[in-house]
């Protein structure tokens, strides 16, 4: 991935025409936000996968881990191999399916720790690592479907598989797991049934003495939503990254949004009145319009659904984009500013002067969730990274410990 070890204000000369800004003093004012909500028996383990979110993995791992995370949590084999060439040495739990002896060897060679959800997964990786002869035995953890219905074995039968599990000398059962469905709901019953179901398969376990030593269930909506989640490890994602998993969740802690998403004027146009913009014309001046050109489109991660409804900020004022959003480019409206310049930069996400515009907002427009638009931001967008001081939101209780 391009990444530039400059200020954002060295990126004129770059001529960039747009870019995402990655605030690492954010991510670990996040961190340790999650931090202040768990005992020091519990662990958090920061979920990096798919990039981190469109973060970057590597830059979030390391600051993450900095600042007091202790685990990571990846997708799949090559985001783990990605985190570990970049000489990351924390544990990493392969969060996904891995059924093919090609990944087995590959997990065992990066000392990833892989996620087993069947019997028969289970003798793959023995049969392999068996040919592949490694000195001990595979850290693996152990993942239960209590109400999800994606990946993990049926928790009323957890005793069969675990047993199956303890027999292979090739594995180390280190954790059990399971996976919430609807903790980001105000109504918490079935994330209670959820867990209910985790505590009766451990139950089962204890009895049998099988059960592995370590326990986690919580997301980042999990982890906000209750203590008796949290268990020995929490798997946090949006919450690192500055966003809440619900509006209701809060007051829980204060989370700064990591990524401000921007981009530069390349053009301007005066239009006369009835001038249509843009593909299809579904924009026509109802009078005559200065517009801006910005360098930014689809195909950088700006959902086109976007189009004649969503806002940016230039110069701390708010203007609308207009016209259909096209692959590279968008136009907005800049009659408001005469003097506006080519080179200017524009906020697409972020925060300008008093006014901010968040991954929320546009999720809320788009009829998404803030997660699919984080990731969904392109490779095309160079990752720069800003320390800056995080804003200190006037009802955080902990804003006066911090400098
Ligand atoms: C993605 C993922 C998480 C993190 O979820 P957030 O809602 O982003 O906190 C935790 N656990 C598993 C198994 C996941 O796949």
């Amino acid at each position: 991935m391009l990444s530039w070890e400059h200020t954002p204000d060295l990126l004129p000369m770059r001529g960039c025409r747009a870019w995402i800004e990655i605030n690492l003093t954010a991510l670990a004012h996040n961190v340790q936000q999650f931090k202040t909500r768990l005992s020091p028996q519990t662990d958090l383990m920061a979920v990096v996968k798919a990039d981190a979110y469109g973060h970057g993995a590597v830059t979030v791992a390391q600051t993450a881990l900095q600042a007091g995370a202790t685990w990571l949590g990846v997708a799949t084999v090559p985001e783990g191999i990605e985190l570990r060439q970049a000489g990351i040495a924390a544990p990493i739990l392969v969060m996904g399916a891995v059924n093919h002896p090609e990944e087995v060897r590959a997990i065992a060679l990066w000392q990833l720790q892989p996620t087993l959800v069947t019997p028969k997964q289970a003798l793959v990786f023995a049969e392999t690592l068996a040919t592949a002869a490694p000195t001990v035995p595979l850290p693996v953890h152990l993942k239960l479907d209590t109400g999800m219905a994606r990946l993990g074995f049926d928790w009323q039968r957890a005793g069969e598989f675990i047993s199956l599990v303890r027999r292979l000398p090739q594995l180390d059962p280190v954790s059990l797991y399971s996976h919430l469905a609807t903790a980001d709901s105000p109504e918490p019953a079935v994330m209670r049934l959820q867990q209910q179901r985790f505590e009766q398969a451990i139950a089962d376990l204890r009895a049998q003495g099988l059960c592995p030593p370590r326990l986690h269930l919580a997301n980042s909506a999990g982890t906000l939503a209750a203590p008796d989640l949290h268990y020995d490890l929490v798997r946090v994602g949006i919450g690192l990254y500055g966003f809440y998993p619900a509006p209701h969740l809060r007051a829980a802690v204060d989370l700064q949004p990591v990524m401000e998403v921007k981009a530069r004027v390349t053009h301007l146009n005066a239009i006369a009145a009835g001038t249509g913009v843009s593909y299809g014309h579904q924009f026509i001046a109802p009078q005559p319009l200065n517009l801006a050109v910005v360098g930014v489109g689809y195909a950088d991660g700006v959902p086109r659904i976007l189009s004649n409804r969503m806002a940016v900020l230039v110069r701390g004022q708010r203007l609308p984009q207009v016209g259909a959003i096209t692959m590279d480019q968008m136009m907005i409206d800049v009659t408001s500013l005469p003097d506006l310049q080519v080179g200017e930069p524009v906020t697409l996400l972020g925060q300008s002067g008093p006014d901010q515009i968040s991954a929320e907002d546009w999720a809320a427009l788009s009829g998404t969730i803030s997660w699919e638009i984080l990731c969904g931001f392109k490779h095309r967008l160079p990752r720069i990274t800003v320390e800056t001081a995080v804003r200190l939101s006037t009802t955080d209780p902990a804003a006066g410990l911090r400098k």
